[in-house]
């Protein structure tokens, strides 16, 4: 998958562009506000329908125009595509088109452009709470198995209900009734969650372990733990076994989840743990292991995508360099040699020896 040609108009600070493209590497240097993460953000919406930094239309149109018009020449599927979107200022929808055909949504994108985007706020994933790292893998899996999406909806909507109970039920103790019920029924959607993330979890370990030792020149071993309900023994066993673990692990806290009106007991509260060495990246890591891992995450993330649709994303790394030592940042720049990658960077006169440096300033290619 390979975006030949980008064509921006009155998209963000862009009035005009035209950039022909690199298949592997295109380096975007610029100084701040320029217009760097802009070209990262059309390229993230021709894939997905929507921008990464605001949920309003009206912020992607240039300041003053009517419309902003995206489009991109890709290779994919085995043959020339190319994808478009304009958007309009007010409150007319945005159109979207596959060659030149109109689409009602944005649900055939992905397919002919998939991008992976990593871009500063990531870091948070191995830095924060469990949240991000549970979207992370939510993420992924949702994208690649529709059973899990199925799973992960349904468990949701039953973790509401079951919150609901827990909150109310001291005004209202005939809603205990149908509790058991739905400790039954989540602890039986749990188990093929929990499955799902097991297998995903050891997959994309393996790959972000190999990406990482390449990129640490083989100084560091990266490895992910996976951590899930306490009693369930072994996350790869049967699933009618996990089953019955977190139905034991339910019982045990059913109390304490009335005394405390919270669901306590879930795969809802499953993290992992990035370790570096033994040692957990969360408490120990340096900025640039911290931003090698994630990148390394990136990399393997976009790996396994490859693996099922055997078509490689286009990787977005915005802002990666910064905090990564000479070595680090060749690494980035030069030996990511599968598939096409755009990266931003803020140091003028940085290039790369396998693809194509672009200069940005205020909107506008200075030379390429
Ligand atoms: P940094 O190195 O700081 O990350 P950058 O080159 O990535 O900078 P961008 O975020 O791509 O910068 O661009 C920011 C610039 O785009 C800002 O100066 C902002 O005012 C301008 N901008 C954003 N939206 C619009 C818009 N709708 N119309 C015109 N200009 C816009
Ligand atoms: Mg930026």
């Amino acid at each position: 998958m390979k975006l030949s040609r980008l064509r921006l108009y009155d998209f963000r600070n862009y009035k005009q562009l035209q950039l022909e493209l690199d298949p592997g590497v295109n380096l975007i240097i610029g100084e701040n506000a320029q217009g760097k993460t802009n070209l990262l953000e059309a390229v993230s919406y021709l894939s997905t329908g929507r921008s990464f930094r605001t949920a309003k239309t009206q912020e992607l149109i240039r300041f003053g125009a009517d419309f902003a018009d995206l489009t991109a020449d890709v290779f994919s599927q085995g043959r020339e595509q190319s994808v478009r979107a304009v958007l309009f200022a007010g409150r007319r929808p945005r159109q979207l088109y596959l060659g030149g055909v109109k689409q009602k949504s944005a649900a055939k994108l992905p397919g002919v452009l998939t991008t992976v985007l990593f871009c500063p706020e990531d870091l948070l994933v191995l830095k924060g709470g469990s949240q991000p790292r549970r979207r992370l893998i939510d993420t992924a899996l949702c994208q690649l198995r529709p059973g899990y999406a199925n799973a992960l909806a349904e468990y949701n909507r039953l973790l509401d209900s079951k919150s609901c109970i827990l909150k109310d039920y001291r005004e209202k103790t005939s809603l205990l009734k149908p509790l058991p019920e739905y400790n039954y029924r989540l602890a039986q959607v749990g188990a093929i969650v929990i499955a799902h993330r097991a297998r995903y979890l050891e997959a994309l370990g393996a790959a972000a372990s190999s990406y990482h030792s390449a990129f640490s020149a083989g100084r560091e071993n990266l490895t992910l733990q996976y951590h899930t309900v306490s009693t369930v023994e072994d996350p790869f066993a049967d699933k009618k076994i996990i089953f019955e673990q977190i139905l034991s692990h339910q019982e045990a806290h059913y109390r304490a989840e009335l005394d405390s009106g919270q669901c306590l007991t879930g795969p809802h509260k499953d993290d992992f743990d990035a370790l570096l060495d033994g040692i957990p990246v969360k408490a120990f890591g340096s900025q640039g292991q911290t931003r090698t891992a994630a990148i390394s995450l990136k990399l393997a993330e976009r790996e396994l995508l490859r693996r099922d649709t055997g078509e490689e994303p286009v990787l977005l790394l915005d802002d990666v360099l910064s905090e990564l030592d000479a070595a680090r940042q060749d690494f980035v720049l030069n030996q990511i040699t599968s598939g096409q990658v755009f990266i931003t960077c803020c140091e003028v006169g940085r290039v790369t020896e396998i693809g194509k440096t672009f200069e940005i300033r205020a909107g506008g290619l200075v030379c390429t």
